[in-house]
């Protein structure tokens, strides 16, 4: 049985649709938004969150006339309360404020909160047993195998919305899931594909944010330049599809056409194709089990003209190979991988190491961890939080001496 349903089996919801969308003024809940703006009359919002932008979520929550809003920021409500004043929207503050609006009933909603912090709300809406859009891949790696059981158990439905992910869940349903003998997933290979070592070592803020095809939020735009989402995309695969590391490749395709592919055991393999905007991936999620229209620009492989494909680079993008130590040690090790990776991208952001020291941090931090002695099959959602919570602080106290440590 699959949180993830393999087949476009489920009846058509006719009628008004309710939706929740976590992370509203982010890169992904602006795309949401776009198309909810795009469907008048068929989608009512309940509920919309941020962490501290109170303008982009006042603006929103009154022109989709929410009945709840949530901001993550204590210092932030009063401002939040005054830009709603006389439009009767609810508002509330804090992680409790988040999870009450991710807890109120819907039809469906999107998870797109940044980092694990989005872990806990994404549960709630999982103990509801409702259909979940999943674009917040942190949260999936650092709960494991433990979000996709308890989603079977309370009868949630969870579609990938990340792009390679939706692409595999889309080109799933031309077969059995017992007939699956790998999967595929792309990778732009980032603004860094083709620099020496030296000179990623001491890419600055600037250059990371510089990816070739995607429009991002920012840390996922970091972790798309050391190749570290693609290691979080391997786990995030192996927990959504219940795969080996053995039964996930990752092939570098700079054009960022081609999604992800699944081989059969027919060795036939199926593809999922698109322009490279989230808003298909989000719009398939939106409409499952039914395709409504999307606004991408059409794809055009007449004038793209080529698509290439590279292995990918594992000594020059370590953060890969790292995802698959992590998900072979299992027993937390993702869980560390993931907090461990969150610590030195802020770390990178607020200029207190360079960008080389990101992989460096992480491999760091699950060795330390390992010698501890601190793996432990995780027993609980709940284990996987506690977990991450001490490998932030492991990730901190190895902060300095990365930092120092010349190259
Ligand atoms: P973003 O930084 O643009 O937006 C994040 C959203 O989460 C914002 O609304 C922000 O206010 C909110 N948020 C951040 N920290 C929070 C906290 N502590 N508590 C509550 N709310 C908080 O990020 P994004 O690019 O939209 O990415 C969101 C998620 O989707 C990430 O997990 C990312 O890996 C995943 N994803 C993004 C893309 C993309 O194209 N942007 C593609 C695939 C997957
Ligand atoms: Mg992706």
């Amino acid at each position: 049985m699959s949180a993830v349903p393999l087949k476009n089996d489920k009846p058509v919801q006719a009628g008004v649709r309710t939706v929740t969308v976590l992370g509203a003024t982010g890169s992904i809940g602006d795309s949401t938004m776009d198309l909810l703006r795009g469907a008048p009359g068929r989608y009512r919002v309940e509920a919309l969150t941020a962490n501290s932008n109170v303008a982009g979520l006042a603006k929103l929550a009154r022109e989709f006339d929410a009945r709840f809003v949530a901001i993550a920021d204590a210092a932030r409500f009063g401002e939040l309360k005054d830009a709603l004043a006389g439009s009767g929207i609810e508002c509330g503050v804090g992680e409790s404020a988040i999870i009450e609006a991710a807890s109120r009933p819907t039809d469906w909603l999107m998870a797109a909160v940044s980092g694990a912090a989005g872990l806990k709300p994404a549960l709630a809406a999982v103990d509801r047993g409702t259909t979940i859009a999943l674009a917040n891949k942190e949260c999936l790696v650092c709960a494991g195998d433990f979000f996709m059981q308890r989603a079977v158990k309370a009868g949630a439905c969870i579609l990938p919305a990340d792009s390679e992910h939706n692409a595999l869940f889309q080109a799933l349903s031309s077969g059995n899931r017992d007939e699956l003998t790998r999967v595929i997933i792309t990778a732009s290979g980032g603004p860094f594909r083709t620099w020496a070592p030296a000179d990623i070592e001491k890419a600055t803020l600037a250059q990371a944010l510089k990816h070739p095809n995607w429009s991002m939020g920012q840390k996922i735009t970091i972790d798309s330049a050391s190749m570290m989402n693609k290691g979080l995309e391997v786990i995030e695969a192996a927990c959504l599809f219940a795969l080996t590391p053995d039964e996930i490749d990752v092939l570098v395709h700079p054009q960022s056409i081609v999604h992800g592919m699944v081989e059969f055991s027919d060795r036939s393999v199926v593809a999922q194709l698109g322009t490279p905007d989230m808003r298909t991936p989000i719009a398939h999620c939106l409409g499952w089990p039914e395709r409504i229209a999307g606004p991408a620009a059409k794809l055009d492989l007449a004038k793209i003209g080529q698509l290439t494909f590279e292995a990918p680079d594992f000594a020059r993008f370590p953060a890969l190979r790292l995802a698959y130590d992590a998900l072979r040690t299992g027993n937390g090790a993702t869980t560390v991988y993931n907090a461990a990776n969150e610590i030195a991208v802020a770390a990178f952001i607020g200029e207190k190491i360079r960008f080389g020291a990101i992989a460096r941090l992480v491999d760091a931090t699950m060795n330390g961890w390992i010698r501890a002695g601190n793996l432990a099959p995780l027993g609980s959602a709940d284990d996987a939080i506690a977990v991450d919570h001490n490998a932030r602080n492991m990730a901190a106290s190895l902060l300095p001496q990365i930092a120092a440590k010349a190259t």
